[in-house]
Parts: C-alpha cells; structure tokens; sequence
C-alpha cells in the first residue's frame, strides 16, 4: 500500500492542543517514520499493523491514537493495550502517562499477573479509560466480571509477535469477543511475521499496513 509521504511535524495532525503542548516539553520534535507512516491513517480512524524494530517509537503511535480519542467525562474503559510480559506493561503504562500528562484526570489502570487480584479490583471499581495489561490476567478479570470492554474504541496489539509465540492467541481471542465490533484495532510488532496474518484477519477491518526499516 502507498501512502503519501507525511509531514514529520507533530502539528501537522489533528491532534487535540494539550497534546501537542505535552509532546514540545516532552521534546519529541519530530515524528519518528512509524509515528509519521501510521498516525495520520490512525487518528482517521483505520485499522493499522504496525511493524517496526525495537525502538521505533511505536508506543507513541498507539498512545496518541488512543489518547485523543478519550472522553475524560465517559466513565468507561476506553482504550485496552495488550502486552506480552509485565515489564512492557509498565513500560507502556509510563509511555502513556506520560503523554497523558496535560489531560486531566485521565485514569490508567495497569493490570499484570503475578500479583494479587485484590488491589486491581479495587481500582477496577473506581473506574479507568485506559487499561495496560498482559493477556491472562485480563482475561481473568473479564471472567470475574470485574472489567467491562462494552464502551472499548481503541484496541491495541502492542508487541503481538510475541503475544502469539508465547502462546496467547486464544487468550486474545477470548479478550476481544467482549468487545465490540465498532472498535479501531491496531496491531504492533517488532516483524512482520506471517504468523500475524490469521489473527489479524480475524480481529482487523481492512486493515491498513505501514512497515519501517530503519530506527530513528
Ligand atoms: P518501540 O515500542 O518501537 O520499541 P518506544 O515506543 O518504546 O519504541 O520508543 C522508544 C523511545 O523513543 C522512548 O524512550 C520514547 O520516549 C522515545 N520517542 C518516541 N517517539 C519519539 C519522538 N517523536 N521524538 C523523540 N523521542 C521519541
Ligand atoms: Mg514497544
């Protein structure tokens, strides 16, 4: 797919003010390529598979997709992000938060395994827009009925090689049958592995495809 070439500037995107005031003082002051290649075709609402090495400036991608799309006021979950493993977990957590910053009272809940249920019920309890989390440990708070993903808009894919090598395709399956069919979609990895396809066509509307070479 050919798409034009995009303006590396930030403020070339319809993004919502207090995100691009974060992004000056975060100094982040150009887009990196997988930013510039998938934020135009994410914040027009497509579904993307991204794929770009470690690095890359993926997190950013997603975290402005999903964050200019919140609505502070809406008491729901609205953006779910799925990583393999507890530590990109944080790691994307602290990414978004940090994006987050000059939106007040955005509520980013991250939920891992490995630790007890009890405290994430709680915080479940009062409420999140966005939820980090790891595969199994989501799943069980869905099981719970503790997590609702009915107002979910935004899902994200993050590092989905790995989710699908450690084995977390049906996990993920599980997860997206509650949410709803009107959600944006969008699928990270660090290759673009021919094991993505399948899941990708299942969850993924015409999704569009932007793959980067080189590191910023
Ligand atoms: P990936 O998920 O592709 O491995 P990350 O999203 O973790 O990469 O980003 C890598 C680093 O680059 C992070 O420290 C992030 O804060 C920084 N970064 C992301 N986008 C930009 C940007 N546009 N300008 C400067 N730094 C950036
Ligand atoms: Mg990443």
């Amino acid at each position: 797919m050919s798409e034009p070439i995009p303006s590396q500037a930030f403020a070339s995107l319809p993004l919502p003010s207090e995100l691009l005031t974060t992004l000056e003082s975060l100094d982040y002051r150009a887009m990196t390529p997988i930013q510039a290649e998938s934020l135009p075709l994410i914040l027009a609402g497509r579904d993307v598979i991204g794929q770009g090495k470690t690095g890359s400036g993926k997190t950013a991608a997603f975290g402005l997709g999903l964050l200019s799309r919140l609505d502070v006021m809406r008491f729901q979950v609205q953006a779910l992000v799925l990583c393999p493993t507890r530590e990109l977990a944080d790691q994307v957590s602290g990414e978004i938060r940090k994006l987050a910053r000059a939106l007040p009272n955005v509520k980013v809940l991250t939920l891992c395994g490995g630790v007890p249920m009890g405290p994430q019920l709680n915080s479940l309890a009062s409420g999140a827009h966005v939820i980090v989390g790891t595969p199994g440990r989501v799943e069980a708070h869905l099981r719970k009925g503790a997590l609702d993903l009915a107002g979910l808009d935004t899902l994200v894919l993050d590092e989905a090689d790995r989710m699908l090598d450690m084995g977390f395709q049906e996990t993920l399956e599980a997860i997206v049958a509650h949410t709803p069919e009107t959600r944006q979609t969008l699928l990270f990895s660090a290759t673009y592995a021919e094991g993505i396809r399948p899941i990708a066509e299942r969850l993924m509307k015409s999704p569009a495809v932007v793959e980067v070479e080189a590191t910023h």
